[in-house]
């Protein structure tokens, strides 16, 4: 049985993708069977971050009814599968992220983690996933708007019973990691701390998660200490 993660902030462009990619890349390269979905309708860019480029059926063509789901699973790095998304606005038109309360549970069996990335907002895209979850991590820099809107997201995690293991900050300025704002604006522990790291950038653009491309940086010790503290010893 599978235990599933939803990575969430209402907040756009503040890490949830990065912490989706590398994390399930670390869990992989520690030999635990694991699952990474799009749940970005709008903007998947997951599989992107991963190097992974689906050719034929992917998670929208799923929740229209289009294919099956075990045709949208690509092999991702390090043995990690990856359900991507499709980039195509007439994709976004026709797909419904509450498909996803079906598809999730039937992989339940084939998979030790299933890691949900989500998009901004405070959408059904974002409900469906915590809702399916057996923990919401949620992911925020250390601005004040961006720590704002995840206390949002937080509240409305606790509004629907969905169980929040604590917050990732991410793009963090090591010489001024705004450890007051981060306490006095968001009501939940920090799990890990990833710094900013120009690694993430250089990752991105080669389409390979940092963690694999350059493991000595210190955004990758930053995730591979996430992993650490959600599951144990990775
Ligand atoms: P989200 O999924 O929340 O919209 P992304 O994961 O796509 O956010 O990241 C948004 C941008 O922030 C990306 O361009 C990425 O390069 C950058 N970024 C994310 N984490 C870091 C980091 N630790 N250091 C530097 N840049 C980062
Ligand atoms: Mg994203």
């Amino acid at each position: 049985m599978a235990r599933v993660y939803a990575i969430a902030s209402a907040k756009g462009g503040v890490g949830k993708t990065t912490t989706t990619a590398n994390l399930g890349t670390v869990l992989a390269m520690a030999d635990h069977n694991v699952l990474v979905v799009d749940g970005d309708l709008g903007m998947p860019n997951l599989s992107s971050a991963l190097g992974v480029e689906p050719d034929s059926a992917t998670l929208h063509d799923v929740l229209t009814g289009d294919s099956p789901v075990s045709e949208a699973i690509y092999e991702g790095p390090a043995g990690l599968d990856v359900l991507p998304g499709s980039p195509a606005l007439e994709a976004f038109a026709k797909a419904e992220s509450t498909g996803l309360e079906s598809i999730i549970p039937s992989l339940h069996d084939q998979y030790d983690i299933i890691i949900i990335d989500t998009g901004a907002g405070l959408s059904n895209d974002t409900f469906v996933p915590m809702k399916l979850a057996d923990e919401v991590l949620l992911v925020s820099t250390t601005e004040r708007s961006s720590l704002g809107d995840t206390e949002k997201t937080r509240q409305l995690a606790h509004r629907i019973g969905a169980e929040t293991v604590g917050v990732v900050l991410t793009r963090v300025d090591q010489t001024n990691p705004n450890a007051d704002e981060v306490a006095s604006r968001l009501d939940a522990g920090v799990i890990a701390v990833v710094p900013e790291d120009s690694a993430i950038r250089e990752a991105l653009n080669s389409q390979a998660p940092a963690v694999l491309r350059s493991p000595d940086s210190i955004a990758s010790a930053g995730y591979r200490a996430l992993a650490e503290a959600l599951i144990g010893q990775p």
